[in-house]
């Protein structure tokens, strides 16, 4: 590798000492060549800091250093001093673009002249040399000069006039031997000038004039503005008579660079070394990330790049333009546009990052044919580093790679792997849509969501009272796993026992409205295609038999195919809950976050963070996570939140979300309608105690909104006595959520009160007509004597369940004894806990290694091989569990599993990660 900045080379500016025998004179490096503007022979008046702007066309007086703009300005001599100081040039000219500087440089040329040049040259480099052979008569010959020997023959001793090169070329990154062509031109056709295009490097990381040539132009628009709100181009060259003649067509063509840009140019060189400094450090970073994923990459920094050596010597380093090739010109097009921070735009060397499809963009002038003739891959993708954050831009394009399928993740070896390319175009189309076998798609994606209880303020919310919320320990599970028969199935055990499977291609796509990565779900729902859904896929399923079933399928249908994009996986979702359904203990809301969850992770919208690296306190980063608590990021939380919003929406209309964000963020939280006296909205109740509850369901259906009516209906008949009400549970709910967070308070006074509390805001339910007979007798057993428990209606009442607070030192027998007594006069009781995780995924690193398609898991025994529930087989669909193919190794365990047993097996499988 050529020598480091430290030790390079520099260039003539006098020092503040003078040499003296005693403290040699020190030359500046680079980088302070380059902040340094100052010529000795144009001493600003004032000592301005900065080079004025001389924005005039004219200059008053007779015989003075300047007289017009077109001929010259003192900004521009400014600018032009100092970067022939930075390029080791005698001579630098400025003009208006770089396709400006290499006009000038061709009109040295006339007809029956000569010229040599690179085969894989800029775009608009190709378009004027086409010119100039058509109309003034110069002969072209392009060659490969990544041989310095394939020059040769074309070397002609009178008749080569020019040889044009460019290293290392754009966009495919070859290295030319700048140093060798120019001197075997100079041994076979000494009258030949021979330019090089050094707009990829900029002088500060090759300055070809040291290497032989005789012109070298940059297009300033690039690396020495560094800011994209310029065009430029910069001439030099140490040759006296060269200078004359391109002074003398600058200024008769008048393309000379204007005061202001000269300004901005100016600004724009002082940084020219930290800039490219950063650049070329982050480009080597993302070159090797390309390449270990196993794409063909060309950047001079890789160690297999060809003529690497010939790079080493002519330059002091690597640059910040690289390219790569996906194999597929339509892969290539999806990564581009699923960028964010690299923007797609044509040029480089700004300090944004850029991304682009050279032969769609800044070569799409040379034609088609020609590209192919010169090895220009069609699907090539360059991209162009800036200053940006190293890792922020890395993500980015991972999540490119990632959405445009040109990456999947392999939880085996917790990493993303390049997805395997079908050898035909129309084999990756198939893979991309998920048709054929990807990696990603083979993981089972397992979740968990919890169910809810409203601890005090039912009803009363509805009118504005506060609620509080609070999760329950009894949840809902959702398995998703791969299918590879273009169909998607779900078996949804508790919800009308109901499996179905259908045909990816024949639901209804054209009513779908796609919702980008990123985007949002529009606040209306797309009715168009929940109507499609009812009338075709789930058309023929019974109404009264499958009414939940139905609306849960279109719900999940729904979010499958927002979500989808080219890629639509086929594979089965299967749902089953601990969490007693239809009992106003939220089990929609959670049914809709475990579905929301499996298929934003299904159609690769969020990602499993992996583990935390042992090395990760290297990093600073302190990662805290409980027992798998808050190991899944909040924007993945929220992301899942607002989708299954989606799904409750279709399934209750117009919920009020609060089902939902327990479900997906666990805990407790108080939530106001608005309206009475207080803002609306939800506030999670911070440190809120886990609590032992005794959940019953009464097994009395009820319904809900004919309930709600009620109370609004007696408000409206007695508005004073449901008013005093309402005040009432309002002061319940702050005097509880006061209690909750208040740290000091003793836990045995916290459970004397909530026990005092529970019991009122029942009989305030009662006065409010909620209540029902089967209720009471719940509330009657637990109160009674040895029990002596507090216990309420939860929800909507009317029936559903009745939550029972279970005080800690409540003994195991009496606990067992009352439960026995409940369930012999049939309610169905659940000994839980509220307040705990919210939504749950297996995370993906650790079980699979271990996971065979034996009863055991790391260790652990799978449930005896019980059969599964008896499946109703409706019209059109599938009897999920006697599929004749083996089911995926998770998906047959959980089918299968008991109830009872079901969160014990759970929980074995591995390393759950929750909000
Ligand atoms: N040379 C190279 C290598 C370039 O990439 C470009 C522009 O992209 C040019 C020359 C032309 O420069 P300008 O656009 O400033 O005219």
């Amino acid at each position: 590798m050529a020598p480091t900045i430290d030790l390079r080379a520099t260039r003539d500016l006098p020092t503040p000492e003078p040499d003296s025998p005693l403290r040699p004179r020190k030359p500046y490096r680079f980088s302070t060549l380059c902040a340094t503007v100052e010529n000795p022979a144009q001493k600003d008046q004032y000592g301005s800091s900065s080079v004025p702007i001389y924005q005039t066309a004219t200059f008053k007086g007779v015989g003075g250093q300047y007289d017009y703009t077109r001929s010259g300005n003192p900004t521009r001599s400014h600018l032009e001093h100092h970067l022939a100081k930075i390029s080791s040039a005698k001579h630098a000219f400025t003009v208006s673009s770089g396709m400006a500087a290499l006009d000038v440089i061709l009109r040295l040329l006339k007809p029956g002249d000569e010229v040599i040049a690179g085969d894989d040259l800029y775009g608009g480099t190709n378009r004027l040399l086409t010119f100039i052979k058509t109309h003034v008569g110069v002969t072209v010959h392009h060659v490969d000069t990544t041989n310095a020997a394939n020059v040769l023959p074309y070397i002609h001793p009178t008749k080569t006039a020019m040889v044009l090169l460019e290293s290392p070329t754009n966009p495919l990154i070859k290295i030319v031997d700048l140093a060798t062509i120019a001197q075997d031109v100079k041994e076979k056709a000494p009258g030949a000038i021979v330019v090089a295009d050094n707009t990829m490097m900029s002088p500060y990381l090759q300055r070809p004039l040291e290497h032989g040539c005789d012109i070298v132009y940059d297009s300033a628009t690039k690396y020495l503005s560094g800011h994209h709100d310029l065009m430029a181009g910069v001439i030099t060259c140490n040759r006296d008579d060269i200078a004359k003649n391109l002074a003398f067509t600058i200024n008769s063509v008048g393309n000379a660079l204007a005061p202001i840009d000269s300004f901005l140019l100016l600004r724009g060189v002082k940084t020219l070394a930290i800039r490219m400094d950063r650049m070329q450090s982050t480009a080597g970073v993302v070159a090797t990330y390309l390449h270990n994923l196993g794409f063909k990459v060309n950047y001079p920094g890789l160690p297999n790049h060809p003529n690497r050596e010939i790079h080493e010597r002519l330059s002091d380093g690597n640059g910040a333009v690289l390219s790569f090739e996906t194999g597929n010109k339509e892969l290539s097009e999806r990564i581009v546009g699923s960028t964010r921070l690299w923007g797609i735009s044509v040029s480089f060397g700004c300090v944004n990052s850029l991304i682009s499809m050279p032969c769609v963009m800044s070569h799409a002038s040379i034609d088609p044919a020609v590209r192919k003739e010169r090895g220009l891959p069609e699907d090539l993708i360059r991209l162009c580093v800036g200053i940006e954050d190293a890792s922020d831009l890395l993500d980015d394009l991972e999540h490119a790679l990632y959405d445009a399928g040109a990456i999947s993740f392999n939880a085996a070896q917790h990493k993303f792997v390049r997805t395997p390319l079908p050898d035909s175009d129309e084999g990756l189309s198939q893979a991309i849509d998920g048709l054929a076998v990807d990696e990603d798609h083979e993981t089972e994606w397992f979740v968990s969501s919890p169910g809810k209880v409203i601890l005090f303020g039912e009803h009363a919310v509805v009118h504005g009272v506060t609620a509080i919320a609070a999760s329950v320990d009894l949840r809902c599970y959702g398995l998703c796993s791969p299918r590879h028969d273009g169909k998607v199935s779900v078996h949804l055990h508790d919800i009308d026992n109901f499996a179905g499977a259908w045909d990816i291609e024949s639901l209804p796509w054209e009513h779908a409205t796609p919702v980008a990565a990123g985007e949002t779900h529009p606040e209306a729902l797309n009715y168009k295609l929940i109507e499609a859904l009812y009338n075709g896929p789930l058309k023929s399923l019974a109404a009264d038999r499958y009414r939940h079933a139905k609306s849960a399928s279109v719900a999940f249908l729904y979010i499958y195919m927002t979500l989808a994009g080219r890629r639509r996986p086929s594979f089965n979702f299967s749902a089953r809950a601990t969490l007693p359904v239809g009992a106003g203990l939220g089990s929609s809301a959670s049914f809709s976050t475990c579905a929301a969850t499996a298929l934003l992770l299904l159609h690769r919208r969020i990602s499993v963070p992996p583990p935390p690296a042992p090395s990760s306190q290297e990093t600073g980063h302190v990662h805290v996570s409980h027992g798998g608590r808050r190991a899944i990021p909040a924007d993945i939380a929220v992301e899942v939140n607002g989708w299954a919003f989606v799904a409750e929406k279709i399934l209750h209309g117009n919920p009020s979300g609060v089902d939902n964000a327990v479900a997906v963020f666990g805990g407790a939280l108080a939530y106001t309608r608005g309206g009475f006296g207080r803002p609306a909205g939800m506030v999670p109740i911070q440190g809120f105690k886990s609590l032992r509850f005794l959940l019953t369901n009464s097994r009395v259906p009820r319904d809900t909104k004919k309930l709600v009516a009620g109370v609004g209906e007696l408000k409206e008949r007695e508005p004073e006595m449901v008013g005093k009400v309402l005040k009432a549970i309002q002061h319940i709910v702050d005097e509880a959520h006061r209690a909750l967070v208040d740290a000091e308070l003793p836990r045995e006074d916290l459970l004397h009160a909530l026990s005092a509390w529970i019991n009122e805001n029942h009989a305030y339910l009662v006065s409010l007509g909620v209540s029902h007979p089967t209720l009471e007798n719940i509330r009657a057993k637990t109160a009674n004597a040895p029990y002596g428990l507090s216990t309420k209606l939860t929800g909507a009442g009317g029936g559903g369940c009745a939550v029972t607070l279970v005080p800690d030192e409540f003994s195991a027998e009496n606990l067992a004894a009352l439960v026995q007594e409940l369930v012999d006069a049939n309610f169905e009781p659940y000994s839980t806990s509220i307040g705990g995780s919210g939504l749950g995924i297996l995370s993906p690193y650790a079980h699979h290694r271990n996971f065979h398609e034996s009863s055991h898991i790391d260790g652990v025994v799978t449930p005896p091989e019980t059969p599964g529930p008896e499946l109703s087989t409706p019209p059109g669909s599938e009897k999920a569990a006697a599929d004749d193919k083996p089911l995926p190794p998770l998906r047959s365990a959980f089918e299968r599993t008991s109830l009872t047993d079901l969160s014990e097996w759970v929980d074995g499988l591995g390393r759950w990660l929750f909000v």
